[in-house]
């Protein structure tokens, strides 16, 4: 079946001497796996609709289940281009890697927006940081694994948050304080923005930078802890924040 979809390039492998087979985020269809033919070659008209990170209408021949070709369509915009800020593109690369491993688990076709538009509010300048830990914090609920904030990791009481544990999987109260990390009074109100902000919306970010680095090292620690996702990526940002 011949049809136009709108997709996001998030992962390329070479195939054979000129062709690329492309891992797509498609707003129809999810993830779907596309063969450019020739993609490779400085003559081929495909060639600049099968970069990383290109957002485009792609006229495909559609497989269900299967590796569709594509035909031909339209690049809008080459996510990271114009920018020679390597924290971007590294940035770009992580919330790539991360979704095509989210989507392995639970193709679900309403990641589109949350990728297109973290892509998009990086590209226009935002924290790099605190819209991958936006991105982080959706995706836990398509993995299956999000957090209960409400009550004590330890005592599974109700509670007011008083530490931070991504390895134990939330908050501890003051009773159960051991070693955590501990957390301003209004922290939950934060981590509640971080889930529920719909990222399209945002105009500005204001974040101290002490509750940025608590967000960040407790989705560090939670992904490792519980989701079986590990990123290549991840390194070249660890190296980055050095
Ligand atoms: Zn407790």
């Amino acid at each position: 079946m011949q049809t136009e979809v709108e997709g996001i390039i998030l992962k390329e492998t070479l195939y054979g001497e000129t062709s690329k087979i492309l891992q797509v985020l498609t707003k129809e269809f999810g993830l779907i796996s596309i063969i450019s033919k020739g993609a490779s070659s400085y003559k081929s008209n495909l060639r600049l609709l099968s970069l990383p990170f290109l957002y485009g209408k792609f006229l495909i021949n559609y497989k269900k289940d299967k590796l569709s070709t594509l035909k031909g369509g339209k690049a809008l915009k080459l996510y990271g281009s114009g920018s020679n800020n390597i924290n971007i593109y590294a940035y770009m690369s992580y919330i790539c890697e991360l979704t095509y491993k989210v989507l392995q688990e639970n193709n679900d076709k309403s990641i589109f927006d949350i990728l297109k538009n973290s892509l998009d509010k990086i590209n226009d300048g935002l924290s790099c940081n605190v819209i991958k830990n936006i991105v982080e914090f959706k995706y836990l609920d398509y993995l299956g694994i999000t957090p209960n904030l409400s009550i004590c990791q330890k005592c599974m009481k109700p509670m007011e948050a008083f530490a931070i544990d991504g390895k134990i999987g939330g908050f501890v109260c003051v009773n159960c304080y051991t070693n955590e990390r501990k957390v301003p009074s209004d922290f939950l109100k934060v981590l509640n923005r971080y889930q529920n902000v719909d990222i399209s919306e945002i105009k500005e970010i204001k974040i101290s930078k002490e509750n940025e680095e608590i967000v960040n090292e407790f989705l560090r620690e939670y992904y490792q802890t519980f989701s079986a996702i590990h990123l290549n990526s991840e390194n070249l940002l660890t190296i980055l924040d050095k």
